[in-house]
Parts: C-alpha cells; structure tokens; sequence
C-alpha cells in the first residue's frame, strides 16, 4: 500500500490495537486474530499488532490495513518498537501494510530515524513514527516518516509524568508536524476519541479498552467494590484543615460524624519545613488517637489555602498569607509517614466537598461554599461536579477586583475582594478597638454599635463581591464557612438584605444564603468527605498507575 491509500482507508476511523503480551490470557496468534475480526466486524479500518506470528494470523482473517510492530527487549531492559530493518522485513513478510517504530530519544539512539528511510526504500511500505514529543514527530517526518502516532506519550523517561490522555497535546502535534498525526495512548472512551479527531487527529487508536478484557474487568470491578463499600461499611478517614491561623484536624466516620477533633496554632510565618513538621506533628497525633479508639483509617485529606495541584499533593502556589508555601509536597511527605493514601485540595474546595457529602449542600447540584477568614476562599459545583477551571484554581473570589487602586491584597494585586472582608478588616472597620475578629462579632452579637457597624461594612462589601459570583455562576446555594461566619448570623442576614439589592432578579431565584452546616471543623470534614471519596478512587487509579508502568504501551 501506498501512504496515500493507507490515508483514504484510515481517516476519520478507527484503528484497534491487538496486541497480548506473554502470560496474559489471550496471547495466542489466533486468539488475537479474533479479536482483529471482532473489531473488524464493529467498524475498524485497521489493525496494529505485534510480531509476525499475530501479523500472519490476523492477515488470515481480514484484509483491512495491517501496523505492524515488533517489541523487542532492548539492552536496556526495557521493550523497544521495531529496532531494526531485519524485524521491519519480518513484519512486511508476514503481511503487515506498514510498520511503526519507536522514534523517541531513545529508540533514536539505536538508529530510529535512519530506519524510516531503509524501511520505505526497500520494503516500500509507509512508515509510522511511535513518538512521545513534538521535536521527536518533527525529526521522523523530517528522516521520512509518512505519519507520526503519540502511541509512546507518558512512556519515555522525559514524558512519564503524562498519565492522561490529553487532547492538547494532539492538537499541538498536528500543528507542528507535516505529517498526519494519528491518536494513540490512553484512550479509552468515546469521548476521548471525539476529542482526538477535534483535535485534528487523522485517525484514532484503541487497543486496551477493547483487547484487555481483564483491565475492563478490574476498572468495574473496583468501581463497584468501592462504591458498595463506601455506602455499606462504616470507614473512617482523617481530616486535617490548615488554616492561615490555625490547624484544625480530627478523625470523621463515614457517615460524616466527626469522633474526634484538636487544634494547634499553625506557624504560618516559620517557611514551609516548619509547616510541614506541623502538619506531621498532626497526623501522627490524629492517627495515634483513631488507632486508641479502635478505628483504622482509609484515607487522609488535607485542606490548605492556596493552588493546589490535587492529582500530585502539591501546592502549587500560595499568597503572603502562608509564606513559603508554593511548592510544598503535602501528599509525599504525609503518605510517606503515614501510609495511607492521602488527598490534598485547596481548602474551600474541600469544604464544598464536605458541604455536598455531609452537610448543607447534598440536595444541591449548583453553589458555592466561600471561606472566610485570614484569606477569602471559594469552592463550587457546577452541574454537580466540583469545578476546577483549567487550571485547578478556579472561584478565587477572594481575588475578584473590586476597587481600582484599592487595598493591596495578599496576592500582590490591588484592590481584590479580600482585604475588604477578611478578618483583619473587621478589625479595622471596628476601629482597631479589638484584638481579634472572634472579640469583634462577640461584641456585635451583645448590641456593642461599633461591633455591629463593623459587621454590616464587612458584609456589604462582601455581597458585592458575592453579586459577581452569582451573576457568573447562577449558584442555588452561597455557602459560608470559615472563622468570621462563626457565631456571626448579623454577617449572613445583612449578606442577604445587601445581596437582595444587587442581584435580579432576586425574589424569583429562590437563591439560599446560609452558614456551613458544617460548622467550625467544617474544613476537617470536607478533607475527610474528600479522603473518602479519593480513597476510593486513588485506590483505584494507584492500580492502574502501577498496571501501566509495569506494562508497555499499546
Ligand atoms: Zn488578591
């Protein structure tokens, strides 16, 4: 076949992977030349396979277009794709169309890119570069390649911190390379595949979520398991909330009862090792205690201020209010001494978690939970899913400019909501008569005027801020949590009184302003609703992180 024939029967179709390795069940040449006519018969274009024996079989049983491979352990240790002509000749004579090999760094140090070239010379068959990186498909079309295929994406040294499948990357791909590109790695839904060819994939490939009925079987099979576990068994989990003053932690049952609950100061000044040690000190103690009581914990969560990258653990970056904070590997440091698996969220993320599991939120499929406290936080759900942005820091209300040339806030910007309705302002709005926020709704609540003016301030900025979250989100719920909602039910009547005036329309909304059901350990609770709900699918995702590092791609 000529390359442009292989386009015609390959574009804007599927392409199914066959492949078995030794020891798994269906490693047998016919038994894989079955599953090529099953997914012949359900609307393949083409087939990948490895080895000539599966080539031969496969050929038996169909004439679509046949990618052959050969895997071949390489002095590494590791498997290499078709290394070198002879195993390219192997595969053409056993029937293969074309042949892809690996061209990362890697398989270019055992001569990748002088292979293309040999294998259309005297094979006269197109060739498919297996890449993991731009500049690698752009030096295989370059050395011939007819089309580049992201099959080794998040398997090379460089890229194996790529897990997903990733659209992104194809659409940068395909803008990059003069060849066309073909989708492969981790693909495994409908939906990935669309977003393959809206990326501008020419074609798609599958191969374990169609050839590996054990993979499906386990990923249903630990759905289910976790589900009908989290519903039928009492667990319980450990909830650490690290505020910019304080760290509140405590052991929650599954139900959402908290069995046990301390606090200590957080030496939010004192750089990241200290604050670590703390959150340590912490665990440890919380573990210590739910161990005394009989209680075996299945998961850790940990609500922190700040950006958060929640699939690693990190914070990824954090205002003035916890100096030295970017950066800290929370996940790592407390997996490692606690060997549990832990979850790591920005805090009012977590409490909006908490809030949907356990508290105010579980009939609701569209709020906001807002923090407030040292900082302003903001968690939401949209269409009843935690929303993350594209970045994992969305619903920064804290950080929405309200004031030009206004208070410098504590992420370096001026004029941001925060400085306006954090504690440190009731203090000044009550005329720095007080010594903490806490003294200051106290005072308030008891009639005290200067107390109570300095509420109402405070929440007439803060439902300003809040009409803006409203107008964007059109939330059912605005959930408050936090230090100065504490106690405070003059903040939530004034935020609604204020909010009515500046929202429409506001009588047929319907929308409910309310304080966290969760109450003062609210931020444990959501770390631990999340500990539950991530245990249940770190579990799962720690098998297959492991099922793919220990397997090769497709
Ligand atoms: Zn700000």
């Amino acid at each position: 076949m000529t390359a442009g024939e292989v386009m015609r029967a390959i574009q804007g179709r599927l392409i199914v992977s066959c492949q078995a390795t030794e020891g798994e069940v269906f490693h047998d040449p016919q038994l894989m030349a079955r599953f090529a006519a099953a997914a012949v018969a359900g609307g393949a274009a083409a087939i990948r396979a490895n080895g000539p024996a599966d080539i031969r079989a496969i050929r038996g049983v169909t004439r679509v277009p046949l990618i052959g491979i050969q895997k071949v352990r390489h002095n590494d240790g590791l498997p290499l794709i078709t290394p070198s002509f002879e195993s390219a000749k192997a595969l053409v004579e056993a029937g293969a169309d074309m042949v892809a090999l690996d061209c990362t760094v890697r398989g270019k140090g055992s001569g990748a890119l002088e292979r293309i070239r040999e294998i259309r010379e005297r094979l006269k068959v197109p060739v498919l570069a297996d890449i993991a990186e731009i500049a690698e498909a752009i030096a295989a079309a370059e050395a011939g390649a007819d089309f580049v295929l992201s099959t080794l994406r998040g398997y090379t040294e460089e890229t194996k911190y790529v897990q997903d499948f990733d659209p992104n990357f194809i659409r940068d791909l395909v803008s990059a390379t003069s060849v066309p590109v073909i989708a492969e790695g981790r693909i495994s839904s409908p939906d990935q595949a669309r977003q393959a060819v809206a990326a501008g994939a020419l074609a798609v490939v599958v191969g374990t979520a169609i050839t590996r009925p054990s993979d499906i079987a386990r990923t249903l099979a630990a759905a289910i398991e976790s589900e009908y576990s989290r519903r039928n068994k009492v667990s319980h989990a450990i909830g650490i909330d690290l505020g910019g003053t304080q760290t509140k932690y405590g052991v929650v049952r599954s139900d959402g009862t908290l069995l046990f609950k301390s606090t200590v100061e957080t030496p939010a000044q004192s750089g990241a090792r200290a604050m670590l040690d703390n959150l340590k000190r912490v665990a440890e103690s919380a573990t210590r205690h739910a161990k005394d009581t009989g209680y075996n914990p299945v998961a850790m969560g940990v609500a922190t201020a700040g950006w958060v990258d929640a699939l690693n653990g990190r914070v990824v970056y954090a205002t003035g209010n916890l100096p030295g904070w970017t950066g800290a590997r929370i996940g790592e440091e407390l997996s490692a001494i606690s060997g549990l698996p832990v979850a790591v969220e920005n805090d009012a993320n977590a409490l909006a978690v908490g809030e949907k599991h356990f508290g105010a939120a579980k009939s609701f499929e569209d709020f906001v939970c807002l923090t407030l406290g040292t900082g302003l936080g903001g968690g939401c759900y949209v269409a009843g899913a935690l929303n993350g942005g594209a970045h994992s820091i969305a619903n920064q209300v804290g950080h929405i400019p309200i004031m030009p040339d206004g208070l410098p806030c504590s992420c370096g910007v001026q004029g941001c909501l925060e400085p306006y309705v954090n504690a440190s302002a009731l203090i000044r709005y009550a005329g720095n008569s007080y010594t903490s926020a806490a003294q200051v709704i106290e005072a308030a609540n008891s009639g005290e005027e200067t107390a109570r003016a300095a509420v109402q301030t405070l929440a007439r900025h803060l439902a300003r801020g809040c009409a803006t979250v409203v107008a964007l989100l059109d939330p059912q719920a605005l959930i408050f949590g936090g230090g100065l909602i504490q106690n405070n039910p003059l903040l939530i009547s004034v935020l609604n009184d204020e909010m009515a005036k500046l929202v429409r329309p506001w009588e047929s909304r319907g929308l409910r302003v309310m304080a966290s059901e969760l109450g003062y350990y609210g931020g444990v609770v959501g770390a631990a609703a999340l500990a539950f709900e991530r245990a249940f699918d770190l579990n799962h995702s720690r098998q297959s992180c492991a099922q793919t590092t220990m397997r090769t791609p497709d």
